[in-house]
């Protein structure tokens, strides 16, 4: 059996002490500030003398500012994060150069952020993490294990919109590619259950998600009624941000039970392309909800095949998978939303089945058929 060896990274939700979380917010706002005065000084040096500033001496730089009186807190942190944020910010122009993202844009002061700390700036002694300029280990709560005899070797900490605080850990980690399998699946994603197999089976939304949901709506309008500016404002907007939390943690878990499970029962899965979802027209926080789900499921299913040595096949989204018969292949006119059940127009075929399935099985003929016609295909991404 082959073994590989591969980076993931586990993250988990951590407590810091008041004073850790002091050091941390501030860390935060150093972080900012080193990454938008980098970007402000690359940005001016080269319009107005045409001259690239690369990371080496944005460096140089940021020990000149940590020398100015004015931002002498700079030193009250560890250097290690503000060194990352200007390697990020290379990265963001690498990116930009390359055609891959567009130009840098200032981090805005919000709650969020991230500090990311490389292995001289934190220890980790008996399974526990202590970060440069804490006194004592962070709390943190290890809701799964690292990989035995795992080390990390970049600890980031961040705070979400919820004011919640994380730290990802990333470890590399050996891993087995499965036995092979002979089985294989397609997959249809929809709004009233949120997949469907081609097996028959459907995973439906979870169980709170329409309470959450009504919870949701219900803050976003406090929220609109708050005055601009006023605390009630940033209790109400901490509240919503919250609720959203808690739906994407749900969904979070649910999906990674899923993608391993596919992973491991099947040899190939077939996804529709992204994109497709555009179509589906059905409230717009639900669709929401749905579509982060799908970009979820696919970038999950995307890296664990590649893990465990199966394939994942994305058939063209302009396929149109509900529309064709799954048993003979005749192509329907016309398929409204509203009409859940399949009935083939062709009289000698007369196949009916739940739509879903329906597609879900098409999905799974069109990948398999792509398959057949070459081997080493990859997913498009959009
Ligand atoms: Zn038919």
């Amino acid at each position: 059996m082959a073994v590989l060896s591969r980076h993931r990274t586990f993250r988990f939700r951590c407590y810091p002490t008041p004073e850790q979380e002091d050091n941390l917010v501030r860390t935060l706002g150093c972080v900012r500030l080193v990454y938008n005065k980098g970007l402000e000084s690359r940005h001016k040096a080269w319009f107005r003398r045409r001259e690239r500033i690369n990371y080496a001496q944005t460096s140089a730089l940021l020990t000149k500012w940590k020398h100015r009186q004015d931002l002498a807190f700079l030193n009250d942190v560890s250097s290690v994060p503000l060194q990352q944020s200007l390697r990020h910010l290379q990265k963001a122009f690498v990116n930009f150069w390359e055609k891959r993202a567009s130009y840098p844009v200032f981090k805005k002061k919000r709650l969020t952020g991230a500090a990311e700390y490389t292995k001289s700036a934190f220890t980790w002694t008996n399974g526990e993490l202590k970060l440069a300029k804490h006194t004592a280990p962070l709390e943190v709560r290890w809701s799964r294990r690292l990989p035995k005899g795992s080390e990390p070797s970049t600890v980031t900490v961040s705070r979400d919109r919820a004011g919640r605080w994380f730290v990802s850990m990333l470890v590399e980690q050996d891993i087995p590619t499965l036995p092979e399998r002979r089985e294989s699946v397609g997959v249809d994603a929809g709004l009233t259950s949120l997949f469907t197999l081609s097996t028959g089976e459907t995973i439906t939304n979870p169980r709170h998600e329409r309470r959450d949901r009504e919870r949701i709506r219900k803050l976003r309008r406090d929220l609109s009624r708050k005055q601009a500016g006023s605390s009630n404002r940033r209790k109400a907007g901490l509240r919503l941000a919250r609720a959203h939390a808690r739906v994407a943690d749900r969904r979070h878990d649910i999906l990674h039970k899923l993608t391993t499970r596919l992973v491991r029962e099947n040899q190939v899965i077939c996804v529709e392309d992204l994109g497709v979802r555009g179509m589906l027209g059905n409230g717009r926080l639900a669709r929401a909800i749905a579509d982060a789900a799908w970009a979820a499921f696919r970038a999950q299913l995307e890296y664990k095949a590649e893990w465990y040595g199966r394939t994942l096949i994305a058939v063209d989204r302009f396929l149109p998978s509900s529309k064709t018969c799954s048993a003979c292949g005749t192509l329907k006119e016309d398929m409204p939303l509203r009409q859940r059940v399949f009935t083939c127009p062709e009289r000698e075929c007369g196949h009916t089945e739940d739509r879903d399935v329906n597609a879900a099985k098409n999905i799974l003929a069109a990948g398999l058929a792509v398959a057949a016609c070459g081997d080493g295909v990859r997913p498009k991404r959009a």
